[in-house]
C-alpha cells in the first residue's frame, strides 16, 4: 500500500525513512450538501497525488471498523443530552478525548500506521531544524539555558534528530544547559517517544498525576520531560517547536448566508440513527465573534485553540527569549474549507466512525500572525521547498551520498529529498512560519536604539537565501 501524508503526499513506501532508528440545544439547518471539502464521502473525490505527510492505514481493527464506534455512541449521548455541537468541539472529542480519542491509545503514524511525516521521511530534515535551533541560539546570544520544547512530538524522531545535531555539534553547545520538554496528550505516543529518546538503563519516572508525567534521560544525558499542556513547560529562554502539530487542534467552521455568518455544527441524522451530518446553526453563535469584519471569504475555519498556543508563544518569547519554528500545511487566509479525514491512506468522511480516522484542517498562517498581536515579529509562510534550500538541503544530501556506498541506501536518500523538496509532493504544500523577538530582525525596535557600532543581526536561517560571510 502507498503512503499519502496528510497535506496529500502519495506513495511513499519506498523513501519512507532509511532504517528508522525508527456540543443551549438548538436545532439546526440542514446542510443538504455536503459542506465543502469536509463532506468528502470515501471513494467520492480523487486525493491529490502529493500532500500532507498523514496517511490513513487501517483494515486492522474489526471493531472499530464498524462504523458504529465507541466515539459515535459518546458523542450521539453527547447530542442527544444537549443538541448539536460544533465541529471544534467534534474534533477535540474525536481526536483528543482522554478515553476514547483517535491521537489518544494509538500509533497512527508511519506506513503501517494512517500517515508518515517529513521527519519519518529522511534524517536530514530534522538535521537541518536542528542547525536552525542551534543558529537561532547562536544569534540570539547563547544563552546558559537552553529549553528544546517540541509541541505535538508524534514519535519523538524529530527531536531524536536534534539531539543527535546537539551532540556532534557539542563543542559549540557546551556551555549551555540543554533540556527537552515534550507536549504530548497521547498516552501511547509519549511511550513510543520515550523509547525513541532515552537510554533503557535509566528507569522513567511517571506521575499520572503531575502536570509533569513523565520523566527521563536522553540518550545522550539530556533531561526530558512530558506535559499535557504547553503552560506547564516552564518558562525561560526556549526555542519551540511544532510540526504537523497545528493542523490537528479544533477548527470552528462558519458558512455566510442571506441572513449572515452561521456555524456548522454536528447533529444526529434524524433519518439514519446511527449517522451524524451537518447542520447550519439558526442563529449567530458567540464563536462568530473570531470571523473578521472585513471577511471576504463565504466559508471559513478558525481555530481559537491556535490564537491561545501562539499568544503564550509570543508571549513567553517577548519576555524569556527564544524563538519558534512551526511547520504545518497551511495557507495565508485564503482558503475556505479544509477540513478532512485520513483513513487507511485515503481521504475519509470525517463524520464517518469517528475516532477511527484522523481529522485534519489547513493551518491559517494569517491567522496565527494577528495572534502573536505584535509581541514578537513572525517570518514566512515559506514554502518547505524554499526554508530547507536555504538551510543547504543540497549540501547536505551530497555529504550523506558521498559516504554512502550502499545502493539501497543512497536511492532511500534520494526518494527522500525528492518526497520533501517536490513542488508536486511536499515541497509547496507544507510551510515553514518562525516568531522571533523584535530585536532578531535588522529593523526591529531594539536595533534602532543599538549602538551603531553594532553590526546588524544575521538574517534568519531557512526565511532568507544562505549568504556566506
Ligand atoms: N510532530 C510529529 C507528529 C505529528 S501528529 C511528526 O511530525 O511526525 C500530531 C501530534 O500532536 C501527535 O503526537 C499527537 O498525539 C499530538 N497532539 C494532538 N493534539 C494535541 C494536543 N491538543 N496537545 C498536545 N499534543 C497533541
Amino acid at each position: 500500500m502507498g503512503v499519502l501524508s496528510r497535506a496529500g503526499a502519495g506513495p511513499l513506501c519506498a523513501a519512507a525513512r532509511a532504517g528508522r532508528h525508527r456540543r443551549c440545544r438548538v436545532q439546526g439547518v440542514f446542510l443538504g450538501a455536503p459542506v465543502g471539502g469536509s463532506g468528502v464521502s470515501p471513494g467520492a473525490e480523487v486525493i491529490p497525488r502529493f500532500w500532507r505527510g498523514k496517511c490513513f492505514s487501517s483494515g486492522k481493527e474489526p471493531a472499530e471498523n464498524s462504523s458504529v464506534t465507541p466515539m459515535l455512541r459518546h458523542l450521539k449521548y453527547k447530542i442527544k443530552s444537549t443538541g448539536p455541537i460544533t465541529v471544534a468541539e467534534y474534533m477535540r472529542e474525536v481526536l483528543t478525548n482522554p478515553a476514547k480519542g483517535y491521537y489518544v491509545h494509538r500509533d497512527m503514524l508511519g506506513e503501517k500506521g494512517d500517515f508518515i511525516t517529513s521527519p519519518e521521511i529522511s534524517q536530514i530534515f530534522g538535521e537541518l531544524l536542528g542547525i536552525w535551533f542551534i543558529s537561532e541560539w547562536m544569534a540570539t546570544g547563547k544563552s546558559s539555558t537552553f529549553q528544546l520544547v517540541e509541541l505535538g512530538p508524534g514519535r519523538g524522531t524529530l527531536t531524536g534528530d536534534i539531539l543527535r545535531v546537539f551532540s556532534q555539534l557539542g563543542s559549540v553547545l557546551k556551555n549551555s544547559d540543554i533540556s527537552v520538554h515534550l507536549v504530548e496528550v497521547s498516552q501511547k505516543l509519549s511511550e513510543i517517544q520515550a523509547a525513541t529518546l532515552t537510554e533503557e538503563k535509566v528507569p522513567l519516572e511517571r506521575n499520572a498525576g503531575s502536570p509533569v508525567y513523565m520523566k527521563g534521560i536522553s540518550k545522550s544525558g539530556i533531561p526530558i520531560s512530558w506535559y499535557r499542556n504547553l503552560q506547564d513547560v516552564p518558562k525561560g529562554h526556549s526555542f519551540y517547536l511544532a510540526h504537523e502539530f497545528f493542523d490537528v487542534l479544533p477548527v470552528h467552521k462558519f458558512q455566510k448566508t442571506p441572513q449572515g455568518w452561521r456555524e456548522v455544527l454536528v447533529d444526529i441524522d434524524p433519518q439514519v440513527s446511527d449517522k451524524l451530518r451537518f447542520v447550519l446553526a439558526p442563529c449567530a453563535t458567540p464563536a462568530e465573534a473570531f470571523i473578521q469584519s472585513d471577511e471576504t471569504r463565504d466559508h471559513v475555519e478558525v481555530c481559537p485553540d491556535a490564537g491561545v498556543i501562539i499568544q503564550e508563544l509570543s508571549q513567553r518569547i517577548a519576555q524569556a527569549g527564544g524563538a519558534a519554528l512551526i511547520a504545518d500545511y497551511g495557507h495565508d487566509g485564503t482558503k475556505t474549507d479544509t477540513f478532512r479525514g485520513f483513513c487507511g491512506h485515503k481521504l475519509h468522511d470525517v463524520l464517518l466512525a469517528p475516532g477511527t480516522a484522523d481529522l485534519t484542517a489547513d493551518v491559517d498562517f494569517s491567522y496565527l500572525r494577528r495572534m502573536a498581536q505584535g509581541k514578537v515579529a513572525s517570518l514566512g509562510p515559506v514554502t518547505q521547498q524554499m526554508f530547507l534550500k536555504n538551510m543547504g538541503i543540497d549540501v547536505r544530501l551530497k555529504v550523506l551520498l558521498d559516504n554512502s556506498d550502499e545502493p539501497s541506501t543512497r536511492q532511500q536518500l534520494v526518494q527522500g529529498y525528492d518526497m520533501l523538496m517536490n513542488s508536486k509532493k511536499m515541497g509547496e504544500r507544507f510551510n515553514f512560519f518562525a516568531l522571533v523577538p523584535h530585536q532578531r530582525l535588522p529593523n526591529g525596535s531594539h536595533q534602532m536604539n543599538a549602538c551603531k557600532s553594532k553590526p546588524p543581526p544575521a538574517p534568519v536561517a531557512g526565511f532568507h537565501e544562505l549568504a556566506w560571510r
